[in-house]
């Protein structure tokens, strides 16, 4: 149970404010801070945060990216693990729904990488396991600064699986993805582990943990389940408006 409306604090209170049974929100969730100021996607004018996002296809060159300067295609990649395209599409789509499911954010793939805001593909420099890189906007709104842009990485170089096998060595993609989009999304490593945003690889944990969703809620509110109602509502119209045409 909270004390207090997490919300309503600035995040500079994060690492001191105190949960039932002396837990701080540090241990819990940690928002991502660059150059200061914590970060996140900006909502559209109708208040709902929509990301596109894509899969790379050619080579691709972000200037001045800390993290991801260059990603690829991840087909050598999963051809490397044998694993199915198809299947690496769910295993992403399933980390992306996983966020979606856990706050007001959404995310819609789009075919064209160049396009999206947010592009998933493999390293070109190997590094680690996986990476993501963040790029601040110019905007800042309520003590936030935009995210512009995003990438996932991953190393080619490492063996990947598809679910848990208890080899610690051999990391599971849909957990990774999730853990990289959480860091897209405007999150960091908490102090505490048994979240799927703890910096350390586990398999004790399939999907996000409390910590994670409290995270993910902090960062852009509560799921709006009426909202969307509403705008499937609306889009019900349109469409009936557009086939009475
Ligand atoms: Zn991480």
């Amino acid at each position: 149970m909270l004390r207090g409306n997490i919300q309503a604090l600035p995040a500079i209170m994060l690492g001191t404010m105190l949960f039932a049974g002396g837990v701080t929100a540090g241990d819990l969730f940690q928002p991502l801070v660059i150059g200061g100021q914590t970060v996140k996607w900006f909502p559209r004018e109708d208040g709902r945060v929509v990301l596109t996002f894509a899969i790379a296809r050619d080579d691709m060159t972000f200037e001045g990216a800390i993290n991801c300067a260059r990603i690829r295609s991840p087909r050598a990649l999963l051809e490397k693990s044998a694993i199915d395209g198809v299947r690496f599409r769910q295993a992403l789509s399933a980390a992306f729904g996983t966020w979606e499911r856990a706050a007001n954010v959404s995310f819609v793939e789009i075919e064209d990488p160049h396009k999206a805001q947010i592009v998933v593909g493999a390293q070109v420099e190997t590094e680690g396991y996986a990476f993501s890189n963040v790029v601040p906007g110019a905007r800042i709104s309520n003590g936030f600064r935009e995210i512009s842009r995003a990438q996932v990485c991953l190393n080619p170089l490492r063996k990947w699986k598809l679910g848990f096998g208890g080899d610690l060595s051999i990391y599971d993609l849909k957990y990774t993805l999730t853990h990289e989009i959480g860091h897209a999304i405007g999150l960091d490593h908490p102090t505490g582990r048994g979240h799927l945003m703890s910096f350390r690889y586990s398999e004790k944990l399939d999907g996000l943990s409390g910590g994670d969703r409290a995270g993910a809620e902090y960062v852009y509110g509560a799921r709006l389940q009426t909202r969307q109602t509403r705008d499937e509502r609306d889009r019900a119209a349109a469409n009936t408006h557009a086939m009475a045409n």
